[in-house]
């Protein structure tokens, strides 16, 4: 199992599968893109399969969510999602995506075993969507859920994150909107995770103010069966229910202390924290010739070394140097 020194057992594996990303947001990386990773120094689609069968079979992992960058523009994807869904015991599976490109696979991801979907959608309004994301493709990200929907990857869910003067007068309007068409939307606060160090807390919006913003419209109650547990999203009843809204609440209310994620970046780094600012190298173990008892073993000892908490709110705290999207989101 993977445990760490404050009793967590990480059960949820986080696995990028490329850096690279087809839109570039300005929460999470520069213009120009960044520097990509080589080839040879991402894992192979066999070596993913590897790590991840060694994770479930032998490290306790229940659950694998494929991210980035953008995971759609991994060649490889269709197949290593098949190869996870055939292991024993059979992970859930799900990816998060900016839906770009999805329309066209999402009814082979669903043959291939992937059990659910997070898109992340912005914004309703396609100029927004240029200005935020740097590029004119809203349309392809509409398309995409709507055939996730239609593939039967329900509930769809969508991933917003508010940023003040540019979207956060859509938080309302955004809920309508998923509310209409049953996708399930959370809204994540803004993290100090973007390439290019631009993250300032005074200018974030916390999920107090996007309450505050729902609640002009919408009558929100905390969701009663929703012992929050390992879940990063407290949720809420709209109007009622059953329609429901989510806040990730990672600066202003983090959720370090019921955390079961561990990560596997693109290039085979295990990272215990999304804010850890160390790594394990699987990858150079891994060709290096070690056999799975070794992996498992360095993979043991990278989350017996995961901190209580990320820290954001300490005068101490470093942004970790790979940004959001090369440690898979
Ligand atoms: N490209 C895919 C996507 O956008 O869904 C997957 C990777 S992306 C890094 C995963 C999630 O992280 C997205 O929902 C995105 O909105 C979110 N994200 C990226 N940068 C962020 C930041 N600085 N703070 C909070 N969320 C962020
Ligand atoms: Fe790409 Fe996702 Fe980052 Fe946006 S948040 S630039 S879609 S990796």
């Amino acid at each position: 199992m993977l445990l760490d020194t404050y009793g967590r057992q990480a059960v949820d594996l986080r696995v990028s599968l490329t850096d690279r990303c087809n839109l570039r947001c300005t929460y999470c990386m520069p213009e120009e893109g960044l520097n990509w990773l080589g080839k040879p120094e991402l894992l192979t689609d066999e070596e993913i399969v590897r790590l991840v069968s060694l994770a479930v079979g032998t490290l306790g992992v229940r659950e694998v969510r494929f991210t980035g960058g953008e995971p759609l523009l991994r060649p490889g994807l269709v197949p290593i999602i098949a190869a996870c869904a055939a292991l024993e015991p059979r992970p859930e599976i799900s990816l998060t995506t900016n839906g770009i490109g999805l329309a066209r696979v999402a009814a082979a991801l669903r043959d291939a075993g992937v059990d659910r979907v997070n898109v992340s959608l912005d914004t309703l309004d396609p100029d927004t969507f240029a200005r935020l994301t740097r590029r004119k493709r809203h349309q392809d990200v509409l398309d995409g859920l709507a055939a996730a929907e239609a593939a039967g990857l329900r509930p769809v869910k969508l991933n917003a994150v508010l940023m003040r003067g540019v979207n956060d007068h859509e938080a309302a309007d955004l809920l309508a909107w998923a509310i209409d068409h049953r996708y399930q939307l959370r809204f994540i606060e803004q993290m100090p995770l973007d390439a290019q160090h631009g993250w300032d807390r005074t200018q974030m919006v916390t999920a107090e103010e996007i309450l505050e913003l729902l609640r002009a419209r919408f009558e929100l109650t905390p969701e009663p069966s929703a012992a929050r547990g390992a879940a990063p999203a407290e949720r809420w009843l709209v109007d009622g229910g059953p329609a429901t809204v989510g806040v990730i609440a990672s600066v202003t209310r983090p959720f370090c202390r019921a955390c079961d994620r561990t990560r596997l970046t693109a290039d085979g780094q295990v990272r215990n924290c999304l804010f850890a600012t160390g790594e394990t190298d699987l990858r150079g173990a891994l060709r290096g010739g070690a056999d799975d008892a070794e992996l498992a073993e360095l993979w043991r000892a990278a989350m017996w070394g995961k901190k209580a908490g990320a820290g954001i709110d300490q005068p101490e705290f470093h942004q970790p140097e790979r940004p959001m999207s090369a440690i898979g989101g």
